[in-house]
C-alpha cells in the first residue's frame, strides 16, 4: 500500500467536510490508514473546538513568524483569518505511517497541486473536490448551522461560488448529496488510488 500520497479534500465551507470526514474516520479500514491533518488557524475556537485536534489555534503574530520561516506548505486568509497546513504536520503523519488528509480550501488546494507539480511529484496528491447538490442547499446549511452572522454568511456564500468555479481543476469531483454516500465514494477512490498506484 502506498502512504507515500496526500489527500485532499476541499469544497466550500459549509459543504459537509467535516461530517464527511468523521464517517471516513470511523471506517475500520481507513482509520488505520488517514490520519487528519491539523492546520493552524489565527480565527477563534468555536464551542467543541480543541487546540491541536480541530487547529492549532495560533495568533495572527505567530502565523505571520511561521509564514516567514516557510513552515508553511499553503496557507490563504480567508474570512478575515490565515489559515495554514505546516510541513511539520504532514511529515508527523507521514512518519506515523498514515495517509494525511487535508481539510482545505480551493486556494489552498490548488497551490499544493503546483507545489508537487513542480517538484515533478504530481502524482503524490489525491484531490477530491467535495461540492454541494446546489448553491441553494449550501445556503440553507451555512445558515442552519449557525454559526456565522449574516455578514460572515454573505462573505463564505461568495467564496463558496468562487471555489465552485474551480473544482474542475481536482481530479475527483464527488457530489455531497447525503454524507454517507459521499464518504463511501471518497473511500473508494482512496483504496484504488493507494493501492493501484502502489510504487
Ligand atoms: P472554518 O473556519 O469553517 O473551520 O474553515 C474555513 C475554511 O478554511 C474551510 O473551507 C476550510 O476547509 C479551510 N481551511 C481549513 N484549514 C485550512 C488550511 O490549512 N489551509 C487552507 N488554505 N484552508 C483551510
Amino acid at each position: 500500500m502506498n502512504k507515500n500520497k496526500l489527500i485532499i479534500l476541499a469544497g466550500p465551507s459549509g459543504v459537509g467536510k467535516g461530517t464527511v470526514e468523521n464517517i471516513l474516520f470511523a471506517d475500520e479500514k481507513l482509520k488505520n490508514i488517514l490520519k487528519l491533518s491539523c492546520s493552524a488557524t489565527t480565527r477563534k475556537a468555536r464551542q467543541n473546538e480543541t487546540d491541536g485536534i480541530h487547529y492549532y489555534f495560533i495568533s495572527e503574530e505567530d502565523f505571520l513568524k511561521k509564514i516567514e520561516n516557510n513552515e508553511f506548505i499553503e496557507w490563504n486568509k480567508h474570512f478575515n483569518n490565515y489559515y495554514g497546513t505546516l510541513y511539520s504536520e504532514i511529515k508527523k503523519i507521514n512518519k506515523e505511517g498514515y495517509l494525511p488528509l487535508l481539510e482545505i480550501e480551493t486556494v489552498g488546494a490548488l497551490n499544493i497541486m503546483k507545489y508537487y507539480n513542480d517538484k515533478n511529484k504530481k502524482n503524490a496528491v489525491i484531490s477530491i473536490f467535495l461540492a454541494p447538490p446546489s448553491l441553494d442547499e449550501l445556503k440553507t446549511r451555512i445558515k442552519n448551522r449557525g454559526t456565522e452572522n449574516q455578514d460572515e454568511i454573505d462573505i463564505r456564500i461568495r467564496k463558496a461560488e468562487e471555489e465552485i468555479a474551480e473544482m474542475d481543476k481536482f481530479i475527483h469531483k464527488i457530489v455531497n448529496d447525503t454524507p454517507e454516500k459521499a464518504a463511501q465514494k471518497i473511500k473508494e477512490i482512496i483504496l484504488k488510488e493507494i493501492e493501484e498506484k502502489d510504487e
